[in-house]
């Protein structure tokens, strides 16, 4: 059972400054905005399928929000009246099919390629928030909210200036440096202290 039940899945691509390097990429100037369907969503436990065309699919853990009021251009000094909550969430996605798709709705958008979950929490002191990303136990990302590029009220503001947010909606924040590949058997887990652990299987597609 998916404790979201977002009308759209908002994600920021580049915005931890270590993770852009490692994948090549420069730091952007603005908000670097996409999307994943809602069909993309699995919950806690739920197994993520690795698709026959990709032989890259990695993990990117991300701290999530979700909306809790429609919101439309809100500022940031008012963006957190917004946000019912903070939960964890996987930004799957096949690596090799970003770039030569040109943009991407394809390797971002299969199916089970959104884990979110366990649970959506409030919490007061977000600014402390810290994001840990796990493969078979191993942590291979670390980092701290404040290392982001742009913080969670910019990106609200910035966001509800181009579109009206729903109830339940859900922002993915960025991933941090440490991504890399997942094979079926492997378990990945998504820890954000003191919000709670998100863990999926991996499988392999038919
Ligand atoms: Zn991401």
């Amino acid at each position: 059972m998916n404790v979201v039940q977002p009308s759209k899945i908002i994600c920021v691509g580049r915005n931890y400054a270590a993770h852009a390097k490692e994948l090549g990429n420069s730091v952007p100037e603005r908000p670097m905005l996409f999307f994943k369907p809602p069909s993309a969503l699995i919950a806690h436990g739920e197994s993520i399928v690795i698709p026959a065309v990709s032989q890259q699919v990695e993990y990117e853990a991300e701290i999530a929000l979700v909306i809790g009021e429609r919101a439309t251009r809100v500022p940031a000094g008012r963006a957190m009246e917004v946000v019912r909550g903070f939960t964890c969430a996987n930004d799957v996605t096949c690596r090799d099919l970003q770039k030569p798709d040109g943009q991407w709705g394809r390797a971002k958008g299969f199916d089970t390629f959104c884990p979110a979950g366990p649970a959506v929490v409030e919490v007061a002191d977000w600014r402390n928030l810290e994001i840990i990303g796990r493969v078979n136990g191993e942590v291979r990302q670390r980092a701290p909210i404040s290392d982001m590029i742009f913080a969670i009220p910019t990106l609200i503001e910035y966001i509800t200036h181009i579109m009206t947010l729903e109830p339940g909606d859900l922002i993915l924040t960025g991933t941090p440096e440490g991504v890399g590949r997942l094979v079926a058997g492997d378990v990945v887990e998504v820890e954000i202290p003191g919000v709670g652990v998100l863990s999926n299987p991996v499988e392999e597609g038919r």
